[in-house]
């Protein structure tokens, strides 16, 4: 049978790395076996879904560059793919179950308890595993005679659809990565609501409902949703149908071992966005989040990682978000970018710091195309470009004589090293970094001074900044009649300071 997978977000938040790790994971699995990855909306918490969520969504996987076969925006041949546009099938479904003797009308008017069981997303999970073990419902209306509550529920009296969890027994299942888990069915949540009296279903029924409809025979989901796991078995079993296979997927945790969370830094995909990571390393180093590929290799394109991936591979620990590993990630993953493709990605951000036009000039592209490798090895996110090549774009403030002095060198001696260096400038080719070098620690040792010391001030004075792009190479984009002029007049301010 061919797989089919889903990733079922709950638009009710931004897209994290969490949930981008579990689409990412079905996405691979999908193309390991020649399966179907689907997007499926999981909108029946209507207070708390949004459309600005579902456009972050779209956007996400549009820039992340992975996509769904098939899903509300590209169609299939399961859809509707959004649960909102599918509510009939759930009250029929529902109202199936209770002709089955599966499920029964309830009629106590406590909507709390069918929030409760509403668990639409990790946190609501987590209130479900405390309805798992905790009081829930007393199961008051279970006792209802079916024909004397079908005609209550008939005649228009407000109502609930429960699930009837057998009263013994044990509820079980084989995960694919944990092994099998097992409740007994005394502990499960007594009696989830699957439909509300508003005639809206609860995650519980929309889910299973549509997973057999749309012949999902895969779920990959994050771990807090086990709790949920023995409802859904008993409602496959209560339908009589075969349930997918269930791979519960290991926590992502932060540094301190607690969930992660915005405590510990950007967990949105838009926040690595703007700060300038690229796609293909956030990728990466998800992927990575919980699984294995091949050993002594860390860098992986996504056709690696389709290829490569395997269940089999997947942790059962908890994985640890390190973002100084994502940061190298990301840098590694700027320096394979072409200049070309370097000056794609960092004009957004030249023009958003207002250091290049909008589109940019010929004459600012061709400035950036001379400056990409000034900076390939350099930067650790895209952000930082504008910083980085504020001085060839802007003319930087004459520095004050404090900014300039090296260590050990007082106003005079700065003013004396800076003055040989304009002028051996004016002799050498600054596109050889070798031969500058050679004859700038020439200098150096002719005059009694360190290397530093010549080079201090000319950075500050040419690029505004003590820590610039390598030295030489900045001067020959930048053109050497403009560095000797910004030279000359930062030695202007220290000669007028002595
Ligand atoms: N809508 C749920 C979520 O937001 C789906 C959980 C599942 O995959 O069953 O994560």
């Amino acid at each position: 049978m061919k797989a089919r997978v889903r990733y079922a977000p709950s638009p009710t938040g931004l897209q994290h790395i969490g949930s981008v790790r579990t689409a990412l994971f079905n996405y691979l699995f999908a193309r390991s076996v020649g399966g179907t990855f689907i997007l499926r909306l999981e909108d029946t918490d209507r207070t708390r879904s949004s459309d600005a969520y579902v456009k972050n969504l779209y956007d996400t996987f549009r820039w992340l560059g992975f996509y769904w076969d098939e899903g509300p925006d590209v169609g299939g041949p399961a859809g509707p793919y959004t649960q909102s546009e599918r509510f009939a099938l759930y009250r029929e479904h529902a109202d199936r179950l209770v002709e089955m003797g599966k499920a029964y009308y309830c009629f106590c008017s406590d909507e709390k308890s069918a929030k409760k069981d509403d668990a639409v997303d990790e946190d609501d999970a987590a209130a479900a595993e405390q309805g798992a073990t905790g009081f829930g419902y007393p199961r008051t209306c279970r006792s209802i005679d079916p024909a004397e509550a079908k005609r209550r529920a008939d005649s228009g009296e407000p109502h609930v659809i429960r699930l009837k969890i057998p009263l013994d027994g044990v509820t079980g299942f084989d995960d694919i990565l944990l092994g099998h888990i097992e409740w007994k069915n005394a502990d499960v949540n007594p009696d989830p609501v699957l439909l509300k009296s508003d005639g809206f279903p609860t995650y519980h029924l929309a889910n299973v409902v549509d997973d057999h409809l749309m012949g999902i025979t895969h779920v990959m989901r994050a771990q807090e949703w086990i709790p949920s796991a023995p409802l859904h078995i008993i409602m496959y079993e209560a339908f009589g149908w075969d349930p997918p296979q269930l791979c519960h997927l290991p926590m992502v945790l932060g540094e301190d071992g607690h969930k992660l969370s915005k405590r510990h830094g950007a967990t949105a995909v838009d926040e690595f966005r703007k700060k300038g990571y690229l796609e293909a390393a956030l990728i990466n180093y998800v992927a990575m989040l919980g699984c294995s590929y091949e050993d002594g290799r860390d860098i992986f394109s996504l056709e690696d990682l389709a290829r490569l991936f395997s269940m089999d591979h997947i942790n059962k620990a908890p994985a640890v978000f390190d973002y100084v590993k994502l940061e190298w990630f990301n840098g590694q993953y700027i320096r394979m970018l072409s200049d070309e493709e370097l000056v794609g990605r960092i004009t957004p951000f030249m023009v958003a710091s207002g250091l290049v036009s909008e589109p940019p000039s010929a004459a600012q592209t061709s400035g950036l195309l001379a400056a990409a490798p000034l900076v390939k090895e350099r930067l650790k996110y895209l952000s930082d470009a504008p910083e980085a090549l504020r001085f060839l774009f802007a003319e930087p403030a004459v520095p004050p004589a404090a900014e300039m002095l090296p260590k050990k060198l007082d106003v005079a001696g700065t003013a004396k090293a800076l003055d040989a260096a304009v002028e051996l400038l004016g002799t050498v080719d600054p596109s050889d970094h070798d031969a500058c070098e050679a004859a700038f620690r020439a200098k150096a040792t002719e005059l009694g001074f360190k290397l530093g010391d010549l080079l201090m001030p000319l950075r500050v004075a040419v690029t505004g900044t003590k820590v610039s792009p390598p030295l030489f190479q900045s001067i020959a984009v930048l053109g050497r009649d403009k560095a000797v002029e910004r030279a000359r007049k930062a030695l202007a301010v220290l000669r007028a300071a002595i």
